[in-house]
């Protein structure tokens, strides 16, 4: 089972290098979150054991529950899923990184958990760049301003964006959109950022499509499927 594992692990790390190579880039500029969502706590532990740390969870209970079968573990959890305000609480005390912020509610929220807890909580924005309705996430033309409010959230940093490629789309639309996510940070950017908001870490890219997000500059991929199977 762990000799699987670490058989998946090295694969994707050798096609995130591929990737990396391809566009110039160095394959230490890009974070592999392993998404964790198909297994249960056992699983996840064999495939930790394995050799990787850094976790990602779609469902806030899931990684509270397997977060508490292996506390001995030193594990990295990423939220990459939709966060409630009730709920952000014990993410803020979890997480490493919430990729999902979605409104400004919920940015509003963590900002006051994390203050009460003496943290600064990191996150992402997540936009919604292929447009599809099912999807949550900032629509782009919403970002200066969420943006320009994050300056009043000193116990929140924003290191950057996230998204997902439309599920309805092919290869060519998911490297269209994530050229616009990256586009978006850039952009953002250039019109001046207040100091706890750095538009450095792009989210984008999963099983089937991480090589094309690292060639558009993402540099945290979300990869389940292709680590579990
Ligand atoms: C499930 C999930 C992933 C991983 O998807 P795979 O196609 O299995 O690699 C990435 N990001 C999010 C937000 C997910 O929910």
């Amino acid at each position: 089972m762990s000799q699987r594992f670490k058989q998946n692990i090295d694969e994707v790390n050798g096609r995130i290098a591929d990737a990396a190579a391809k566009a110039g880039r160095s394959a230490s500029d890009v974070t592999l979150v392993g998404v964790t969502k198909y297994v249960d706590a056992e699983v996840t532990r064999e495939f930790a054991q394995a050799g990787h740390r850094v976790l990602g969870e779609n469902r806030p209970q899931q990684m509270w529950q397997k977060q508490e079968a292996l506390t001995d573990l030193d594990l990295q959890w990423h939220l990459i899923g939709h966060l409630q305000r009730n709920k952000a609480k014990r993410m803020v005390e979890l997480a490493v990184l919430i990729h999902s912020v979605d409104s400004l509610r919920l940015l509003k929220a963590i900002d006051g958990f994390a203050a009460e807890q003496g943290k600064v909580a990191k996150v992402l924005l997540e936009v919604n760049v292929s447009g599809e309705s099912a999807k949550h996430g900032f629509s782009p033309g919403e970002l200066p301003a969420i943006v320009e409010a994050a300056a009043d959230f000193n116990a929140v940093q924003v290191d950057g964006l996230m998204a997902m490629a439309g599920l309805a789309g092919d290869h060519v639309d998911a490297r269209r959109e994530f050229a616009l996510l990256r586009s978006l940070a850039e952009t953002t950017a250039a019109s001046g950022l207040p100091g706890n908001v750095k538009m450095q870490d792009l989210s984008m890219g999963m099983s089937g499509d991480f090589e094309i997000a690292i060639e558009e500059g993402a540099t945290l991929v979300r990869v389940g499927s292709a680590l579990f199977k």
